[in-house]
């Protein structure tokens, strides 16, 4: 059973470390005027309220890209996602990664979103509305292992869960692995919260270090008792440039 919504933390700091990089990444593929696939194993509900009861509830926005959207020029694909769904929905629409990567995408691009829990699949459905994007109500990886190599064969898989199901950390590299078999010159992002128990580790021991980039950044847990203190990201294959990027976002986060 499911439980964990993503409603109460979009816009939280370990959105904002993520949802830059997928940005910047996206911006970065969409220079070439080249087609690409986009695969999302864990899209969540694609749109959301940061004036809702759930963002209010947890104040995650609030301490995460509310007061930080200065860390983003105008010309970020950041920024350029986020205004897009501010002027579609008002200005406290938060657009998930599914939406950003819309945001972003071109016509010529094709779309692959994930969503197992009921609920969340059928607002993902609504957010994403009518055109080509292929929505799914099944396991995300198994889903990624079918359609790896993807056609066309350019492009990036986010990998995003909320590692509610422990067995996650020791599940992801192997069927990452298999997917990098088959598809090795994809994109790779894997996140990963940063916990007081070190949970990432082993998972990260068993990936391969020489095809992929970690970052990482650290923060206060946003409320006493809070086991997350920051936040990672692998992505194998990464761009040319990420690294200044990467190292931009990591002077921002040392602010903090
Ligand atoms: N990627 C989203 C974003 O950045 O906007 C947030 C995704 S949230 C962290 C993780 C989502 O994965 C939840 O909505 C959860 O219901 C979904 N989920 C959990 N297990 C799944 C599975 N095996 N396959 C597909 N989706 C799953």
């Amino acid at each position: 059973m499911l439980s964990y919504q993503h409603a109460y933390h979009a816009g939280n700091l370990a959105d904002l470390h993520k949802h830059a990089v997928l940005a910047w990444i996206l911006g970065y593929l969409t220079r070439k005027d080249k087609p690409l696939s986009y695969i999302e194993t864990h899209a969540g509900r694609g749109l959301y309220d940061l004036a809702g009861a759930e963002a209010q509830r947890t104040g995650e926005a609030a301490k995460g890209i509310l007061a930080r959207s200065g860390w983003f020029g105008p010309d970020h694909p950041y920024t350029r996602a986020r205004q897009a769904v501010s002027a579609r929905y008002g200005p406290m629409a938060y657009p998930g990664s599914p939406l950003i990567a819309q945001s972003l995408l071109r016509d010529t691009d094709s779309l692959h979103l994930a969503e197992l829990h009921p609920g969340e699949h059928a607002a993902l459905r609504e957010a994403m509305g009518a055109g080509k994007t292929k929505i799914y109500q099944s396991d995300g990886l198994a889903l990624a292992q079918s359609l790896c190599p993807p056609s066309p064969r350019r492009g990036l898989l986010l990998v995003d869960p909320s590692y509610e199901v422990k067995s996650d950390y020791d599940t992801i590299p192997g069927a990452l692995n298999r997917i990098q078999a088959k598809w090795n010159v994809g994109i790779v992002m894997l996140w990963y919260p940063l916990l007081e128990a070190d949970s990432h580790t082993s998972m990260l021991a068993k990936l391969p270090r020489d095809k992929g980039v970690v970052h990482e950044v650290a923060f206060a847990p946003v409320r006493p008792g809070h086991r997350m203190i920051g936040s990672g990201l692998y992505v194998a294959n990464a761009p040319w440039g990420l690294e200044k990027e990467l190292a931009r976002l990591s002077t921002c986060f040392e602010t903090l």
